[in-house]
């Protein structure tokens, strides 16, 4: 069975797979990235892991197909570098020849791409959105991402910068978001945007339960003290993740009236509060979609997890 290995760099863990052309890990290493201590100690690592999986799965690099490698930044795929990547550190805000130094070690291919768009490739392939031709996939974690794939290809865009569903506008006026722009979704209901949200209206809420979680410190206030206080009954908790919900039906409804998908997948670390934030999205996204398009696309919650990224990285190198 054909093989090829995925890294998933992140800003916080690295995630090394080696993966058959059916989607299952053969072997795995993840180590925390340390982008702290630079460069090249990350890329060093890389290797070392790459190693690794090799070993513990008894093969040699002649054995695997390619390298895939996945992170969260914009690239130069024909020259297979990264160009800025700043979640990995300053150094990675500049050009970094990646894509290179891994083919002149190993001396089999590599494909660099963005970690959302993996996502995307592996849940379309191998997840919850096999059996489709064409699908959207969007994690909702500390932003929110998104890939395309359009007639069972991974749609990146002329400028290779597809899927930039985070930074949809839903409130005109609304907070400043990482990108500079206003009331993007990703700068409302992402895990950062909820929490943001939540702190701005605590203070009029005295007698929400969030405060008891937290003893009274503003600082304290994560998506994860909401959940808790919302599995308690606290009203306040459950709106919070509502409205959170409710702009992301309505992004979303302006997503498929463009690309007109069979499915769309929905993932990452926030999707686990799918209970408050789920209904509401469904809810107002089906008020919205066009009345000819409502009873044709469905949602799916992603299954690959955490692997989703480094799966994909993998199945880039055997599927293109
Ligand atoms: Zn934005």
């Amino acid at each position: 069975m054909r093989k090829a290995i995925g890294v998933d760099l992140g800003g916080t863990k690295i995630n090394v797979l080696l993966v058959n052309e059916k989607g299952e890990v053969i072997s795995r290493d993840k180590q925390p990235t340390e982008s702290e201590k630079g460069r090249d100690y990350v890329i060093q690592k890389i290797k070392s892991m790459i190693n690794k999986v090799l070993v513990d799965a008894n093969l040699k690099i002649n054995d695997i197909e390619g390298i895939g490698v996945g992170f969260p930044g914009i690239m130069d795929r024909e020259k297979k570098t990264t160009l800025y990547a700043p979640n990995l550190g300053e150094e990675w805000k500049r050009e970094v020849n990646l894509g290179k130094e891994l083919e002149n070690d190993f001396k089999v291919p590599v494909f660099l791409e963005n970690d959302v768009n993996l996502v995307a490739w592996a849940e379309w392939l191998v997840g919850a959105g096999r059996g489709t031709k064409t699908m959207i996939s969007v994690a909702i974690g500390t932003g929110i991402g998104s890939g395309i794939v359009l007639n069972g290809k991974l749609w990146i865009g002329a400028h290779g910068m597809a899927g930039e569903f985070g930074h949809t506008t839903v409130i005109p006026d609304g907070p400043i978001c990482g990108c500079g722009n206003k009331g993007c979704i990703e700068a409302i209901a992402s895990g950062s945007g909820i929490e943001r949200y939540a702190k701005s209206i605590l203070p009029d809420h005295k007698d929400s339960l969030i405060w008891d979680l937290v003893n009274g410190d503003l600082d304290k206030v994560t998506v994860r003290v909401i959940y808790q206080a919302a599995e308690r009954g606290d009203m306040l908790a459950i709106d919070i993740f509502n409205r959170a919900g409710y702009y992301l039906g309505i992004a979303l409804a302006n997503y498929v009236h463009i690309i007109d998908p069979e499915k769309i997948v929905v993932g990452g670390g926030v999707a686990n509060v799918r209970d408050y934030i789920g209904k509401p999205m469904r809810d107002e996204f089906y008020k919205r979609v066009l009345p000819s398009l409502r009873d044709k696309i469905s949602f799916a919650w992603a299954e690959l997890g955490e692997d989703a990224g480094g799966i994909g990285a993998a199945l880039l190198v055997l599927y293109r």
